[in-house]
């Protein structure tokens, strides 16, 4: 009799998993992970490994004896197919079956397909796991032209490391501003005018309408108004889904991704689910949000283990996201989501400045450039509900610490 299942290897079931452990929970654990790979970091794969400065060795989340140490048997390579959460029981790919007393899903999420004639020829590429990362850096060694399709983090990330490279790249978004739905337009300038500054060409307002082929490999895309752009290698980066089936095949609650509460229970008593394959309600989003970050599958994490031992403690962290592209550092504390009013600390020309993102005059997110400083107090008002006033935020000798007292 297995206690604990764990599907999914990656931050938030490995965090679940030791969390549960260090906290008392003394049953039998075992964690199935469909990739081959040991557990590894992904947000390298878009920049230092792109790049080679970082090896697939240096990718590994932990030392193989941490599994061992915490008694927890990781299957790799192995995939669950089936939930029977009447008989509580998983249905591996393999045709085993495991017992669960408890069910952590954690599956994490998928890069979206783009639908367009021609998305199958060989060079259109996407990139989630270290597979697609080793795949793509042998593609970039001999691309010339690659086309971007998104100028979302994925996009950006893989843009400026192509860049660096000394590639030609376009980035096509079919927005009107980079990363418009997570930062303030003027940190979407600021990342704009970086990238065109390193030579990346970026089109707005316009989306593929089909992918060229030429002997079954992809030779250039074709933009809605006919437009073609040649293309030897094109990165899909249009946004991630969740990898949910499981859950919805098994009866869970599922809304953009399996519907969790604040300690990630489902509404089925013993299963919980966590990281990006979850949606829970945000205070700080004041809504209901799926969230893609590295901290929230790790804090998420945490809050399932904890519920695991029977120790809860609920699930409130401030999210948190971060992204390198080029010399720049960008990192978002909030959900600036519905923001009505920014306001700028810092100099913006001097490459180190904060934008605070106010929503009915509540400070709700701040993103940051190359100011981790600005990150760490902040953090902390978000967390205490605590907002500067517009002329304080933009006042750079307002000690913002002090409001915190
Ligand atoms: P995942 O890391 O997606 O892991 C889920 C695992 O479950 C996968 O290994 C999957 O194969 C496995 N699985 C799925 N279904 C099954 C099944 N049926 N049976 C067995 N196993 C299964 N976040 C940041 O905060 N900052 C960044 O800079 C950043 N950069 C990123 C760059 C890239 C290229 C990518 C892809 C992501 C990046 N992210 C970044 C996002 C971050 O990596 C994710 O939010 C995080 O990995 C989510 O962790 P998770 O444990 O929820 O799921």
């Amino acid at each position: 009799m297995n206690g604990l299942v764990v599907i999914g290897a990656s931050y938030a079931g490995i965090q679940a998993a030791l969390t549960a452990r260090a906290a008392g929970y003394a049953e039998p654990v075992t964690m199935i992970a469909e990739e081959r790979a040991p557990p590894y970091q992904r947000p390298p794969l878009s920049k230092d490994f792109l790049l080679d400065e970082i090896s697939a060795q240096a990718l590994l989340m932990h030392d193989e004896a941490i599994f061992s140490d915490n008694r927890i048997e990781l299957c790799l390579g192995d995939r669950v197919v089936g939930i029977d959460r009447t008989a509580g029981r998983v249905v591996l790919a393999g045709g085993a079956v495991l017992d669960f007393e408890r069910l952590v899903i954690a599956t994490g999420s998928r890069a979206r397909r783009i639908a367009v004639r021609g998305a199958e020829l060989d060079g259109v590429c996407y990139l989630r796991s270290i597979a697609d990362a080793a795949d793509l850096k042998a593609r970039l060694g001999h691309a010339r032209e690659i086309v971007i399709v998104g100028g979302g983090f994925i996009g950006l990330e893989v843009a400026s490391s192509a860049a660096r490279l000394g590639k030609k790249v376009t980035v096509i978004e079919a927005a009107s501003r980079l990363l418009e739905r997570a930062v303030s337009p003027v940190v979407s300038r600021v990342l704009l005018d970086r990238h065109v500054r390193a030579g990346v060409a970026v089109k707005f307002g316009t989306a593929v309408s089909a992918m060229i082929g030429d002997g079954g490999r992809v030779a250039a895309i074709e933009l809605n108004e006919g437009v073609r752009l040649g293309a030897d290698l094109v990165v899909v980066g249009i946004g991630g889904i969740a990898n949910d089936e499981l859950a919805i095949a098994a009866g869970l609650d599922c809304t953009n991704g399996i519907v969790v509460d604040e300690h990630g229970r489902t509404a089925c008593p013993g299963i919980y689910a966590a990281g990006d394959c979850a949606n829970h309600y945000s205070r700080f989003a004041e809504g209901w949000i799926r969230l893609e970050s590295v901290q929230h599958a790790q804090d998420q994490g945490r809050a399932v283990g904890l519920a695991i031992a029977e120790s809860h403690e609920p699930y409130d962290s401030v999210p948190r996201f971060w992204s390198d592209q080029h010399d720049l550092k960008l990192q978002i504390v909030g959900h600036s989501a519905r923001s009505d009013r920014s306001v700028i600390r810092g100099a913006i020309e001097a490459g180190r400045f904060s934008a605070f993102n106010y929503r009915q005059g509540k400070l709700v997110a701040v993103d940051s450039i190359n100011n981790p400083t600005d990150q760490m107090v902040t953090r902390r008002l978000i967390a205490a509900g605590i907002s500067p006033t517009p002329e304080q935020a933009a006042d750079s000798s307002c000690d913002l610490k002090s409001l915190l007292k």
